[in-house]
């Protein structure tokens, strides 16, 4: 886990990172979330001499801003967020990628559009539904479930137990999986795309096919919510033109009668998820209104 200090400005104060202690079992990665938060705060209390106005932690799972309903990683049920703070400070709590796409909405790439889809491409894909400018959970929690909507309809068993999804052809560890399998020679997805543009047939064809598959999911959700724009963040949005320029081909060859939403490489990289965390801290605190004057410059300026 990672965390700092994010003051009313919106000058930030990154922390060294702590183990989660999971194999310890969900109660221990309560106990030492709210042991990593009394120190942030202790922090807080000799830099500033105040104690912080409130807690935002982004988690994974299904969750809803009072509860931690459900991790299939973690283990736990039900935790709610006081529970993940020493006594009395105000805590807020957002699903990880939502709270990522949150910060991307506010004063990241999103920041000029109130409706887009924040897609982060790592060893998993999730998405942040943005409408009107709020990640959207759905009834259960569990909206923005991309990565698992299919994609070929007989194709690969998915970790998750459905057939073809999404993930299964498109997140960072798939291409790796699937160039490993078809090539006999191992390689990060980062270097699967370098070979592919260096002209690697495997590697070509198991890249393509991950744009493919992009396409194919991200045409479904432009049809569905009408995005003005999609924000690709995570490892494989760092690919740059190599995978956005085929893509938004790809992606307009597959809409007939609408216009492609604008594709946009991630702006706040992998410090979206702790900024996303501190407007959910200022909400907890009463001043929903802080961070819309933030910019990303100032929030990542001298790192
Ligand atoms: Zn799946």
């Amino acid at each position: 886990m990672k965390g700092g200090l994010v003051t009313r400005s919106g000058e930030v104060t990154p922390f060294e990172g702590r183990p989660t202690e999971r194999e310890r079992g969900a109660w221990a990665v309560v106990a030492a979330i709210r042991a990593y938060v009394g120190e942030l705060a202790g922090h807080g209390l000799s830099r500033f001499g105040v104690e912080p106005s409130g807690v935002g932690l982004a988690v994974p799972g299904i969750v809803t801003s009072s509860m931690a309903l459900y991790s299939a990683n973690i283990g736990w049920r039900d935790v709610p967020a006081e529970d993940f703070v020493p006594g009395g400070v105000p805590a807020r709590l957002g699903h990880d990628v939502r709270t990522g796409g949150l910060a991307e909405s506010v004063f990241g790439a999103g920041r000029d559009t109130a409706d887009f889809l924040f897609l982060p491409i790592g060893t998993g894909i999730a998405g942040a539904v943005v409408v009107r400018g709020e990640p959207y959970g759905g009834a259960h929690g569990w909206g923005g479930e991309i990565g698992h909507t299919p994609v070929w309809p007989s194709g690969e068993t998915c970790a998750c137990g459905q057939i073809g999804c999404l993930e299964t052809y498109a997140s960072a560890s798939a291409v790796a999986r699937r160039f490993e399998r078809r090539s006999g020679r191992t390689a990060t997805a980062k270097e699967v795309v370098a070979l592919a543009v260096s002209g690697d047939a495997a590697a070509r064809e198991v890249f393509d096919e991950a744009i493919e598959a992009l396409a194919i999911s991200l045409a479904s959700y432009t049809l569905l919510l009408d995005p003005s724009l999609i924000v690709i963040g995570g490892g494989l949005g760092e690919a740059g033109p190599v995978l956005f320029e085929p893509l938004r081909e790809r992606l307009a060859a597959r809409l007939a009668f609408c216009e492609p939403p604008e594709l946009r490489p991630a702006a706040l990289g992998v410090h979206a998820g702790m900024l996303g965390a501190a407007l959910l801290g200022w909400q907890a605190a009463g001043e929903p209104g802080v961070g819309v004057d933030w910019t990303a410059e100032t929030l990542l300026g001298g790192r």
